[in-house]
């Protein structure tokens, strides 16, 4: 019963983002491609404000996070250095009978090509063994197509960050603790693309990577590390190791949800078992949003180690490392014994890093031995805390949680459901809708040219002039427009001087009408809009 009900949602869902523009099927006039999407008019402005509010919300708003943007196809060294060559990969299986290929750690829930309402073990095909089927797009760089010129569409915008890491550092003035932010396409060639644009083969991530010091480093600075509490940790605090600032980044990503208009009822977080996470990550929580197919990822928030620099580090032959100077000067006033203790803690746990990925012992034990000098000289490589957030989940998550139906029935006992997206007015795609009351009168219609262009360098503005007012208003409460404008002859006049240059201002969550005067209504809404 919940599941039909869930599908009857999707359904509903889908069918109104193709109605009203905000999403399509890719290529649709050619049959479509599957795991790909457009965004309509509509959707292209959700879409935008929700990569500008993240972006508002990472870089803009604090003094300690940096932006980039690089490009889609990088070096294919990168993606042997972040393992993406060798591992990023599902088990693929294919069926014997109908040809069908699935994730082998999905069968259960795949439809089957033949029959598409049944599940594919009622197929009853024989299947093939799993195959690691890897998930990188590839492409040749120049005009000649052999193995010297693979490439890939990277599969996440993270690596780039990595790899750009030194740069950003010395041209931004940044120190650790510091980020740097990236919003950009990603591609994988998902065995199974489903669940709409949930899991589709291109798609956009608003990623962060949030370079810390070491636990080791913390000590020697601060004597001791601040641990986390229940909660949102507050300001960032110099003593602060890596699972304070975990929680730290979980909790603002949760709080960014929220400021959206995510309710905190409708996300979950979900701690990865010992067993789930890499071998790098010290933790990782996904973020789950209560999607009508189930709860399912939003974003993950991983705390990465130095895994990925010092992989950039080994495999670009560039140093990766930072140097602190207050480091430097803290180490030498240590006892020995604490210099002994610490520096034994960052060497075992460099050594661990460097055989995990296979440095040969002997080479593995110079390696970290040099490393853990390092300590005393200032230097060590940064540890990373990594919230990766997926557009397209967002958009869906923001379209799900906003669709509700209300059923009115007018004089004559007609009733009618219709559908409103109740976006928080930050996303809305537009603010608001400017309607003359009657379009066949000049002095009406100029007034609301008027409002609109007052408006329109501001606020993303609609001017609809057809059909009814009752239902252009239930056009624009359809499209989740926030607020409506409507000129009438109050406005021009028409009535008496009493209400001339006023409008009425109708909300879409409450139907109220309030009058406004034209003068006060730009503050007005930009305040609202916020
Ligand atoms: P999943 O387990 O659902 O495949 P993942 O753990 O592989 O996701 P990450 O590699 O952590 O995902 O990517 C970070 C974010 O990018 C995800 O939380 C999600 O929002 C988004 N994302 C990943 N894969 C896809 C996809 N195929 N389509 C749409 N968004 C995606």
């Amino acid at each position: 019963m919940a599941e039909a009900k869930s599908t009857e949602l999707m359904e509903k869902l889908v069918s109104l983002c193709k109605r009203r523009g905000f999403i399509y099927p890719s290529s649709e006039i050619y049959g479509g491609i599957n795991g790909f999407w457009d965004y309509g008019p509509l959707g292209a402005e959700l879409k935008r404000n929700v990569k500008d509010l993240w972006w508002r919300h990472i870089v803009h708003r604090r003094d300690d996070v940096a932006g980039l943007e690089a490009t889609i196809i990088m070096s294919p060294r990168i993606w042997e250095a972040s393992g993406h060559v060798d591992t990023f990969s599902d088990p693929m299986i294919d069926c014997k009978t109908c040809k069908g290929r699935f994730r082998a750690d999905q069968i259960d829930e795949i439809p089957c090509p033949q029959k598409p309402s049944k599940c594919v073990q009622d197929c009853h095909g024989e299947k093939t063994e799993p195959r690691a089927f890897n998930l990188m797009f590839t492409t040749h760089v120049g005009p000649v197509r052999d193995d010297s010129s693979v490439a890939y569409l990277r599969p996440e915008t993270a690596q780039a960050i990595f790899a750009q890491f030194k740069n950003v550092l010395e041209t931004s003035r940044q120190k650790v603790p510091f980020g740097i932010a990236q919003i950009g396409k990603a591609f994988r060639n998902e065995v199974t693309p489903r669940n709409y644009t949930f899991r589709s083969r291109e798609f956009e991530q608003m990623e962060l990577e949030f370079f810390i010091k070491p636990d080791e480093v913390i000590e020697a600075i601060h004597g001791s590390i601040a641990t986390p509490g229940e909660g949102h940790p507050g300001e960032p605090q110099p003593n602060w190791g890596w699972q304070i600032w975990h929680k730290y980044w979980v909790e603002e990503r949760i709080r960014f949800y929220e400021s959206i208009g995510l309710p905190r009822t409708t996300l979950e977080e979900y701690w990865q078992t010992p067993e789930e996470l890499a071998h790098y990550a010290r933790a990782t929580v996904d973020i789950l949003f209560q999607f009508p197919f189930g709860t399912q990822e939003l974003e993950g928030i991983a705390a990465r180690s130095d895994f990925d620099l010092s992989q950039h580090e080994r495999f670009s032959g560039k140093p990766m490392k930072v140097f602190d100077d207050e480091l430097r000067a803290a180490w030498k006033q240590l006892d020995e014994s604490k210099q002994k203790d610490l520096r034994q803690r960052y060497h075992d746990a460099r050594l661990g890093y460097l055989t995990r990925t296979g440095v040969e012992s002997e080479k593995a034990a110079q390696l970290a031995k040099e490393d853990a000098d390092g300590l005393a000289k200032g230097q060590y490589v940064p540890h990373v805390i990594e919230p990766s957030a997926g557009v397209d989940r967002l958009i869906l998550a923001l379209l799900t949680s906003a669709y509700s139906e209300v059923t009115e029935t007018d004089a004559k006992g007609k009733s009618e459901t219709r559908v409103i997206l109740r976006f928080h007015p930050r996303t809305a795609p537009v603010k608001v809708g400017v309607m003359p009351l009657l379009k066949n009168k000049p002095g009406l219609v100029a007034k609301a040219r008027e409002v609109r262009d007052l408006l329109l360098p501001h606020l993303t503005v609609f001017y609809d002039d057809g059909g009814s007012i009752g239902r252009r208003y239930a056009r624009q409460d359809e499209a989740g427009t926030p607020f409506c404008v409507t000129i009438d002859f109050d406005t021009i006049g028409e009535n008496g001087p009493e209400l001339e240059g006023t409008v009425t201002l109708r909300e879409r969550d409450t139907s109220e009408q309030t009058r406004v005067k034209i003068d006060e209504l730009l503050p007005l809404l930009i305040e609202k809009s916020r």
